[in-house]
Formats: structure tokens, sequence, C-alpha cells
């Protein structure tokens, strides 16, 4: 028997405990905690994600604000943008929605938001620190918001302490996703692999794991068979197909028909790792808030 783990319900419960963070925020400092979100150009993901965003933020009780900037916009005036909100007293989490268009650095502009303000927890600053951290704490660190989440779903479903000793294993090794994902499980005293897309025989390589994240990108590329029985699935991909009738859906990196009834858990996409990203963002937004306050 396989158990979805259900992100709606994870999500819900991370929202509902930043809730009453933020409002008693605002009770004791006469304000909402304050996220700004910049979007440049009219990607139609990108779109969707931002609304998202602000929409949760304010069900959550932040004052969430998107800045729309023209898809010509220069690189002088985006940092000029990320100037002003480091410097707006106001402001608690800055976010620039990735990815930017071409003629723009993406790193640059992580690079100049003020570590402090950094809710996506991209900042050079931010990884370091979870890097080197003796001790990895969300109330006190701003973590990359899907690992975050993906690592809380594992804490909530199998118990806190569950993770030591096991084989982990993080296919895919982004900045976003895979490496900080490996780092927050080796954290956990997990024994950590991280594979690529220059791994050999990956799929042995994922039948080793007790805990298997998928960060890849590619369309159920995760068969059943590289499942180890009884394993753990974390399935971090969107990816959007096209459907026989000429629509598209969204399906995630692991074959999920194929590991029902071979991993004990998993994370369906959508409904699974995607709802959790969103609202450990908000989490990170109120911890910014609060650190901030405390100077
Ligand atoms: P990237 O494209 O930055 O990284 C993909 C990683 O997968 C790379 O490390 C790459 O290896 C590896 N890879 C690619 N092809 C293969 C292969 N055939 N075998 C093994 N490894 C491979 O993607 P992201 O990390 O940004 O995102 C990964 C997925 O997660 C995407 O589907 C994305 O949409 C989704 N995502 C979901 C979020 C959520 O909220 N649920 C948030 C962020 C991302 P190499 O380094 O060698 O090229």
């Amino acid at each position: 028997m396989t158990e979805l783990i259900d992100g709606n319900v994870h999500a819900a419960n991370v929202r509902a405990r930043t809730k009453v963070r933020a409002e008693a925020f605002a009770a004791s400092h006469g304000r909402k905690p304050r996220l700004d979100v910049v979007i440049v150009g009219n990607h139609p993901a990108s779109r969707a994600y931002v609304s998202t965003k602000t929409k949760m933020a304010h069900e959550t009780a932040i004052d969430g604000r998107l800045i729309e900037l023209p898809e010509t916009v220069g690189k002088d005036a985006l940092l000029a943008e990320i100037a002003r909100l480091n410097a707006d007293p106001a402001v608690d989490g800055i976010l620039v929605q990735l990815p930017l268009p071409d003629h723009l650095d993406g790193q640059m502009m992580i690079d100049a938001i003020d570590p402090a303000k950094d809710v996506d927890g991209f900042h050079p600053m931010n990884v370091g620190k979870l890097f080197t951290a003796a001790k990895i704490d969300p109330e006190q660190m701003l973590i990359p918001c899907t690992p975050l989440g993906s690592l809380m779903m594992l804490v909530d479903t199998l118990g806190k302490g569950a993770l030591s000793g096991r084989n982990a294993v993080v296919v895919g090794r982004s900045n976003i996703v895979g490496k900080p994902m490996a780092q927050l499980l080796l954290a956990n005293d997990c024994t950590v692999t991280i594979a690529h897309s220059r791994t050999r025989d990956l799929p042995a390589v994922c039948r080793q794991a007790d805990i298997l994240v998928a960060a890849v990108g590619r369309p159920e590329m995760v068969k059943g068979d590289w499942i180890k029985p009884g394993a753990v699935v974390i399935d971090v991909g969107i990816n959007r197909v096209a459907t026989a009738d000429g629509k598209s859906r969204i399906v995630g990196d692991v074959a999920t028909a194929e590991a029902m009834g071979i991993a004990s858990y998993i994370t369906p996409v959508p409904g699974g790792v995607g709802k959790m990203t969103v609202a450990c963002l908000l989490h990170n937004t109120v911890v910014a808030a609060e650190a901030r306050a405390r100077g």
C-alpha cells in the first residue's frame, strides 16, 4: 500500500501557523509582514506562480504586493528597484521571480537582494549559512522554499528523528532544489547521494534510496522499478505534457502510477511539493519580519 503525502493538508497547516504569527506581528508592530514579488515580463507560468504567491499571502495575513516590470526592463532599472525595496523599512521579504528574460542575469539580481529580506533563501550569504550552520533551524534561517517544504513533509510523515541513518538519493543538483535538499537531508543525518545527468546507472543508484527525491524536470523519468520497495518518494517535478485531446496536464518527474504499490509514501503532482513551496515562502516572510523587528 502506497500512501499519498497530501501537500494541501501539510501546506494548510504551515499557513495556519504562519497566519497566527503574522497576526501577532501586526498586533505588536502596527503593520503586517510584507512580501514584495517582482515579476519581469509576461511568462505565463511565472505569472500564475506570482499571483498564487500574493493571493496566499493575503489569506495568511501578509501584505503581499506584486511589482510588474516590462520584459524590456534593463539591468540597471531592475537593480534600482531591488535597491529601493532593500531600503524600504516596511518591506520584509523580496522575491524576484525566476527565470528572468535572457538579457538579465538572475544570479546578479539575487546577489543584490538584502540577505535579511531574501525569502527565497538563494542569496550566497543564506546559502553559506545553510551549508555551514552547526544546526539548521527554519525559524532562524532563510532556507530555499521547495527543499524546506519537502523536508517538512518528510519529517511530519515519518516522525522527528526518523530520517537518521537512512539512504537518501536526490536526483538533480540545481542551486534552488537539488543542492539545498541534499544539505537538509544531510543535516537530518541521512546518508546522501546527489545524482545528475552524468550519473552512471541512475536506476541502480535510485534503488539504493530509502528516501528518493526527484528534482529533474523530465516527465515521469523515474520508473517504478527504480524505486526500492518501501521507499519514501518526494516528486518535486512540475512538467506540462500534451494529452491526446489536444490539451495538457501537469505531471511530476516520477511515474506515479508505477510507483503505487512499491513506495511506502509518495507526493502527488499536482497537490504535493508545489503547495508547500508557497507555504514555506510565507513562513520565510514571517521569519524575516520577526528577525528584522528584533534587529
Ligand atoms: P534544473 O533544470 O535547474 O536542474 C535539473 C537537474 O536535473 C540538473 O541537476 C540536471 O543535471 C538533472 N537532470 C536532468 N536530466 C537528467 C537525467 N536524464 N538524469 C539525471 N539527472 C538529470 O531544474 P530545477 O532544479 O529548477 O527543477 C527541477 C524540477 O522541479 C522541474 O520540473 C521544476 O519545474 C520543478 N520545481 C518544482 C518546484 C515546486 O514548487 N514543486 C519548485 C522548483 C522547481 P545536470 O546538473 O547534470 O544538468
